[in-house]
């Protein structure tokens, strides 16, 4: 059974309206062991003092429930930050003032409406593009939801070199990606990313973290046995991280 849930996102988080109570027994009754809080940062609309301020009460609340819990249950005290690369200063002044078990980097702002082959194409270079600067800037320990410009499109439209440039830069400055399971509910994929990527991930490293992109309760364990079968059946390990170093579960 796959024991982690490393994408869920609180109250804390603009869009999503489920107490860390819930979360933490929900995980239990399900025997998963760790679920890591990854509450988004929206820096293109939130200032950095109220975010810092936020997150120091999160964590305190994090801790308390993890005491409740202790033995049966790790709530991770994480982050998704959208497009963290475009904020190098409220990034580096939010990391030094929270103890963040990992840093979670998304790309959400996408091009959604392209219409012709054309601006597909361009659509999804764009993405990648911004997927390469976010990993360059080496803030995050983590890529959230490769792939996730799938949800809009059709079919994958990405480019090869692209893709090269994205594996080299992980091992670079050694970070992993994130296997999520929303794909399947939101469109009509199996993962983020997709598993063809999956398996060309695979060739470079085994360490993977599992999410499912929880907002609500019934989001809590959505398709981890789907992510368990594809973890068993390209030899991934599952990991968490704690004070912002990989543990192998
Ligand atoms: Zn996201
Ligand atoms: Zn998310």
């Amino acid at each position: 059974m796959i024991k982690q849930n490393m994408h869920i996102h609180s109250q804390y988080s603009w869009d999503s309206r489920l107490d860390l109570d819930t979360i933490a027994s929900t995980l239990a009754q399900n025997q998963i062991s760790y679920g890591a809080i990854v509450d988004h940062v929206e820096f293109d609309r939130e200032d950095v003092s109220s975010v810092i301020q936020k997150f120091q009460i999160r964590n305190l609340e994090i801790d308390c429930i993890n005491e409740q819990y202790q033995g049966k249950l790790t709530l991770l005290k994480a982050v998704e930050i959208s497009e963290p690369h475009r904020y190098p200063k409220e990034v580096a002044r939010l990391s030094q003032d929270v103890a963040f078990d990992f840093i979670m980097g998304s790309i959400h702002h996408i091009i959604r409406d392209a219409e012709s082959r054309y601006e597909t194409e361009d659509a999804y270079y764009r993405y990648y593009k911004e997927v390469i600067e976010m990993i360059r800037a080496n803030q995050i320990d983590v890529v959230g939801h490769l792939d996730y410009i799938h949800r809009y499109y059709d079919r994958d439209y990405s480019f090869y070199g692209q893709l090269s440039d994205i594996f080299s830069l992980l091992q670079e400055h050694d970070m992993i990606l994130e296997m999520n399971t929303s794909a399947e509910r939101r469109c009509h994929w199996n993962t983020f990313p997709s598993l063809e990527k999956l398996a060309r991930y695979r060739l470079i490293r085994n360490e993977i973290i599992i999410g499912t992109d929880a907002h609500r309760e019934n989001e809590l364990v959505d398709n981890l046995e789907q992510a368990e079968l594809i973890t068993k059946e390209l030899g991934f390990q599952p990991v968490i991280y704690q004070k912002r170093k990989r543990i192998n579960l």
